[in-house]
């Protein structure tokens, strides 16, 4: 089988103000990077209201359509910004999400991985946040479990910072696991080890700055990977953030490489023992322009090693 990759031009209309880390070349980077690579290449849909309101009530989206710009940019927070293109690009973001969802469970494509921004992890249920709108990989894995039928969805966010979002959107879903390994102390400050979720289902494991993949291995193969067995995920997401390699501007993690490559080849493996391979990868943070494309090239290709 193939590995699905999934985006949309319209992620190429999110537009932040000048010189924001989470721009338009970090997508034309990864494209650039992985365009001559034999994927299933398929456009993201929109995800419709239903997928959204899993995550978001109808009154956040109201919200933020009442506050998107028809030209220039608007500040939500210092952080967080919206164009005139932004809740399309978003709107396709989620969509990508549960699309690509719906290709492994239905096995068009052996697992997926969904390029698209803005980025979705730090988007909480009523509060965009961190450059993110939506929450797509929550949004993704709460339609496995109620358009889907499964009952145990995984989640591990490997992004640098914490996953905010996502854990308070799932604080109280026992169907998922979330596991979220972040610097610390760092943005946005939450993701302490004692915030397990209301059922003990989330799992934040903090790194200290300057921490390199060594340790990030050592918890993948003592906590993560023990959990996924002890879970039994019948579908695996990864929040892929590229954004704890040493080079990267916003944050001070020392991973190298081929750390990525290891992280992705032994949650592939996770996925293969627990759900035939079901995985789907979603692109979060990554913010150095002479990295981020070859560290996508090389997560994709183990990907499709994977999916062969
Ligand atoms: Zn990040």
């Amino acid at each position: 089988m193939t590995t699905a990759f999934l985006t949309h031009p319209d992620a190429l209309n999110h537009v932040n103000p000048d010189s924001h880390a989470e721009c338009v070349a970090r997508l034309e980077a990864i494209y650039r990077a992985t365009g001559d690579l034999d994927l299933l290449r398929i456009e993201a849909p929109l995800a419709d209201d239903a997928a959204i309101l899993r995550a978001h009530p109808q009154r956040y989206i109201d919200r933020l359509e009442a506050a998107q710009p028809d030209t220039g940019t608007v500040a939500l927070d210092p952080d967080t910004h919206l164009s005139a293109g932004s809740l399309l690009a978003a709107r396709r973001a989620a969509g990508a999400a549960v699309k690509a969802v719906d290709m492994v469970l239905d096995g068009e494509a052996g697992n997926a991985f969904v390029a698209m921004r803005p980025p979705g992890h730090h988007a909480e249920p009523e509060k965009p946040m961190g450059f993110c709108l939506f929450g797509s990989i929550a949004i993704a894995a709460l339609h496995a479990l109620e358009a889907r039928g499964l009952s145990r969805v995984a989640i591990v966010d490997f992004d640098v910072h914490h996953g905010n979002g996502t854990q308070a959107i799932l604080w109280d879903e026992p169907r998922i696991r979330f596991f979220s390994s972040h610097g610390m102390p760092l943005y946005p400050g939450t993701g302490v080890a004692s915030e397990r979720g209301a059922h003990g289902q989330i799992v934040n494991i903090p790194l200290p700055p300057h921490s390199t993949g060594a340790l990030y291995r050592e918890k993948l193969e003592s906590v993560i990977l023990p959990a996924l067995d002890g879970f039994k995920p019948e579908l695996l997401l990864l929040s892929t953030g590229f954004d704890a390699h040493t080079g990267d501007p916003l944050a001070d993690l020392d991973w190298q490489d081929d750390d990525f490559i290891y992280a992705t080849a032994r949650l592939c493996d996770a996925a293969e023992k627990h759900c035939g391979g079901r995985l789907v990868s979603l692109l979060e943070g990554g913010y150095n322009l002479s990295t981020l494309g070859g560290l996508v090239r090389a997560h994709i290709g183990v990907l499709q090693e994977h999916s062969a």
